[in-house]
């Protein structure tokens, strides 16, 4: 499903140069699940983002689902991105103005399913997800595990094959930290592709693979199950 080949991303800003990613070559397998660790600035957030289609890498190649992806304009890439690509992050990213039945109808609206299509899906997702009763909040209202499994709804909403998900449990305690990658695994053991950042190795342990990055390259990789 994803498959990079010197992946190489150089940030340029006035005087400053700085190469986020030097020459990774990550793939990952239909419904594998796999964890990227590395101390902080290694480049893992910048990896997460081009293999998200949210970025363009500097050089290297790098295919999504045997599509060459490495160029795309950022039209085609976000259309790509929309209908298999969900995303999660530390600070849930939800909308605030919105309501969590709206934050997670939104990438049906996108993909321009009809109104009662996206009633039920977005009720029985929330039902899921354990978070119906709140469907009328809105984010601030509540709890950081609330959001987060609101911001989990939302990133399966459209169904995607893939999810990537940025230190997911980073803003949680333990017991909605848990709960979180208990989800996560749910949705990975139906079959959904997962690449997770994470600082903690109990998360890390969820996945089958752990990836180590420093200073823009990978260097060890360990399989766990
Ligand atoms: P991590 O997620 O592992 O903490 P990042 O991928 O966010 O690391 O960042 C990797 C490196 O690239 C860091 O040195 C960071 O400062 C730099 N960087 C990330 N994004 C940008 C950007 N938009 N502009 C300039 N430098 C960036
Ligand atoms: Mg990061």
């Amino acid at each position: 499903m994803i498959q990079t080949e010197n992946l190489t991303k150089v940030f340029q800003t006035e005087e400053v140069e700085t190469t986020a990613l030097n020459e990774v070559n990550f793939n990952v397998k239909k419904g594998e699940f796999v964890a990227i660790m590395g101390p902080s600035g290694c480049g893992k957030s910048t990896l997460l983002n081009i293999v998200g289609l949210l970025d363009n890498p500097s050089s290297g190649s790098y295919m999504f689902d045997g599509v060459d992806v490495s160029r795309m304009r950022e039209k085609d890439r976000t259309q790509l991105r929309k209908g298999n690509i969900g995303f999660v992050f530390q600070s849930f990213n939800l909308i605030d103005e919105l309501t969590v039945f709206e934050n997670v109808e939104m990438p049906l609206i996108y993909l321009k399913m009809k109104a009662s299509e996206r009633k039920e899906r977005v009720e029985k997702i929330l039902e899921r997800m354990k978070i119906s009763h709140r469907r009328k909040h809105f984010p601030r209202q509540l709890s950081g595990g609330q959001q987060q499994r609101v911001a989990i709804a939302r990133a399966v909403a459209a169904n995607p094959g893939l999810i990537l998900a940025d230190e997911p449990t980073g803003n949680l305690d333990s017991n909605n930290g848990l709960e979180v990658m208990n989800l996560l695994s749910e949705l990975n053991e139906e079959g959904t592709t997962i690449v997770m950042v994470t600082h903690s190795q109990h998360d890390a342990d969820f996945a089958h693979r752990i990836i180590n990055l420093f200073d823009g390259q990978i260097i060890t990789e360990k399989h766990n199950r």
